[in-house]
């Protein structure tokens, strides 16, 4: 984060007539190399008295102080007298820290395969019969502590949810579909995509499986929305080619929940994600994987992901399959799954367009595509969504990815974004979660890794310190989650918990600042900063990710007022959660769905007519992708601008229980 300065200085730091970047840079202490960060709110070095000044941060652990705050200290030094430099400036500094870092990390113990035996072969090898074991690690898959209510219906092949009369009320896509409800044979059902773990994968890999055979495996986590759909698509494909005997494609299933080591050491990064493994002689199908990587992988997927990993979209699978040679896969077994266009009856992925109290549901004037129960929402539940995802992203995301090389240990820019999260949870989150001592007390002991990352020997953060070190916090948050949020859940995946996080804490920098509260709330870009910082390296979910870092760099949705204020904040989150929300429907062709919140049955001073020609900023992503020949969505269609001042208010008593409106 950087602001330009725009002081004209005649030292050689600072270039005369030029914009030069000021701003969290860091100084070099020339007697001793001693290294000192400039504030992200520091001025340039200034002249004065003959020397050149400048503004740095003392660590807030490293000053007495007997009025108990946590902050950093800002003090000025002396840079520069009569042309006697005291301090340069160290442009490597981060550099150099984090190679140190790494350097340092690399004695975290590295995983280490398991020695396969023959037996393993014999086990998991080519032709070898898979059913007992795909069960058995099916069963661990579902084992994981966050394999609960509806994500255990999504943590194994075959699904869970196909038993489920509820879910298939309510969501077309995962009813049991004609092949399934009509196949007698056991296997075919079982094995049509086989759950795989890290040793069945070594051995696979080992016995020579992939020469014979060409896998693809579905990697993914049982919460992650867009594996959850992903899941009956891929399963009725798989079927279907079972039963027209395809024996050389095999699809498998690696749910990094439980098998985290396997993927990250493979660099599988992200859900969903399709991995092919092909060894065998058949150039014509090396041609057809080398065409689909091609087509598919841009060059910022490329960077991301390893050689043969791809996004975990259904289309995609398609651009292979029609590249294989047809008597491996025969069309006729696959073509027409990937016709279907989603219809509107429960097929838009995440779309609760059920309005079960005004089964009309064209009542609404804006944002039909949200459920009834949308009114139920007290803050309490979002509260309670908001502290499941933070146990989450303690638990599960923040786990090091191997940016440097290492899955056993994190990086040190993943330090430096795990400090601002933290930091940024202290002063945001609302005392009712009553976490804030165990955050407090993680982000000692974080502090303590950072300062001695910036010194001469270095320092490191292994996985299984990060264990240790979130373990009363995690404990905290179970035992607060028992006793003060035993309401359920208003979210049904865990993308909808991080956005109800997110509008939190933002809500609460809100009325911290309004009220003038002695505890302070992050700094408006300070809080955007440590949130482009987390889903940078911690959000699990591969688009998400993608598309939020685009838009953030490009300063979509009024991003450079947001880092002012935190009105402007708050409003910039539900600005971006709009357009995410109408892009996707726009992407799936849910063209009755109006996902534009909140609903006006909700809020009927939210929203008010306009000219049919004003496009809201906001949909213009979701113009974009409405697809040629489609109907136009119906968020398009039914122009209407949103009022700001009155969104503000409905955003504060939705996210804030000291705002909420009592009804
Ligand atoms: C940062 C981020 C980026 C994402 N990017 C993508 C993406 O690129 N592609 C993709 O397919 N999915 C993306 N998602 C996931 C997607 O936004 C939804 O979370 C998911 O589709 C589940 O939708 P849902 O129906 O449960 O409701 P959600 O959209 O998750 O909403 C949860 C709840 O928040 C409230 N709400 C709804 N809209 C707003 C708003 N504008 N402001 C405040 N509150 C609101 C409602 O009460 C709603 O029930 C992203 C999620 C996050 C957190």
């Amino acid at each position: 984060m950087h602001r330009l300065c725009h002081s004209l200085l005649s030292f050689g730091w600072v270039l005369a007539g030029s914009e030069e970047l000021c701003g969290s840079r860091w100084w070099r202490r020339a007697h001793d190399g001693l290294r000192l960060q400039e504030p992200w709110s520091a001025p340039c070095p200034w002249e004065a008295g003959g020397s050149v000044w400048g503004n740095v941060r003392v660590p807030a652990e490293s000053v007495e102080r007997s009025w108990g705050g946590d902050e950093d200290i800002i003090i000025t030094i002396e840079l520069e007298r009569s042309g006697h430099r005291f301090y340069d400036l160290d442009p490597l500094a981060e550099t150099t820290f984090a190679q140190l870092f790494a350097t340092n990390g690399a004695r975290c113990a590295a995983p280490r395969r398991a020695a396969l035996g023959a037996a393993a072969c014999s086990r998991f090898g080519a032709g070898a019969d898979l059913s007992g074991v795909s069960d058995m690690i099916g069963n661990k898959f579902c084992e994981h502590p966050e394999a609960k209510d509806a994500r255990a219906l999504f943590c194994r092949y075959p699904p869970r949810f196909y038993a489920h009369a509820g879910i298939c009320r309510q969501y077309a896509q995962f009813c049991p579909f004609e092949e399934l409800k009509s196949e007698t044979n056991p296997s075919h059902i079982d094995l049509a995509v086989v759950n795989v773990d890290a040793e069945m994968f070594y051995a696979l890999e080992e016995c020579g499986a992939f020469k014979s055979e060409f896998w693809i495996f579905k990697v993914f986590v049982h919460w992650c929305p867009h594996c959850q759909q992903l899941m009956p698509l891929l399963y009725r494909l798989a079927l279907r080619l079972r039963q027209a005997k395809v024996a050389f494609l095999r699809f498998g299933a690696v749910n990094c929940a439980t098998e985290h080591a396997l993927c990250s050491e493979q660099g599988w990064l992200g859900h969903p994600l399709l991995v092919a493994k092909y060894l065998g002689p058949d150039q014509a199908v090396h041609g057809a994987i080398e065409h689909w990587i091609d087509v598919v992988k841009d060059a910022q997927l490329r960077q991301m992901l390893p050689r043969y990993a791809l996004p975990g979209e259904f289309p995609v699978l398609k651009l292979l399959l029609e590249h294989l040679p047809t008597n491996l896969v025969p069309t006729v077994a696959w073509a027409d799954l990937f016709e279907a266009p989603p219809g509107p009856s429960g097929a838009c992925p995440n779309v609760t367009a059920l309005h079960p109290e005004h089964p009309t549901s064209m009542e609404d004037f804006v944002g039909n595509g949200w459920h009834d129960v949308e009114r139920n929402f007290t803050v309490r539940r979002r509260m309670t969504d908001a502290l499941i995802m933070l146990r989450h992203i303690f638990q599960e995301w923040i786990a090091p990815v191997g940016d440097d090389g290492n899955v056993e240990a994190f990086s040190y820019r993943q330090l430096i974004d795990i400090e601002a999260w933290v930091a940024l949870l202290i002063r945001n989150l609302p005392e009712a979660f009553a976490i804030q001592s165990f955050l407090r007390e993680l982000h000692r002991a974080l502090m303590i890794r950072v300062r001695a990352a910036q010194t001469k020997e270095g320092s490191s953060l292994c996985a299984n310190e990060w264990k240790s070190l979130t373990s009363n916090l995690l404990a905290s948050i179970n035992d607060v989650g028992q006793k003060h949020f035993a309401f359920p859940s208003a979210c049904a995946s865990d993308t909808c918990r991080m956005w109800s996080l997110l509008h939190i804490l933002a809500s609460e920098g809100l009325r911290k600042e309004r009220m003038g509260l002695e505890s302070r709330p992050a700094q408006p870009h300070a809080m955007l900063s440590a949130l482009r910082g987390f889903i940078d390296h911690f959000f699990k979910c591969h688009y998400c990710r993608r598309h939020f870092l685009r838009q953030y760099e490009e300063g979509s949705y009024g991003r450079q007022l947001a880092e002012e204020s935190y009105e402007e904040l708050v409003l910039y989150l539900w600005r971006f959660h709009t357009a995410v929300s109408t892009r996707v429907s726009a992407l799936h062709s849910c063209v009755d769905s109006d996902r534009r919140w909140p609903p006006s049955s909700l809020c009927p001073s939210c929203w008010q007519p306009s000219d049919q020609s004003a496009l809201w900023e906001v949909l213009s992503e979701a113009k974009a992708k409405t697809k040629e020949g489609q109907p136009t969505l119906r968020a398009l269609e039914m122009s209407a601008m949103p009022n700001e001042a009155e969104i503000l208010k409905f955003l504060e008593s939705s996210f804030s229980e000291q705002m909420e409106l009592q009804t």
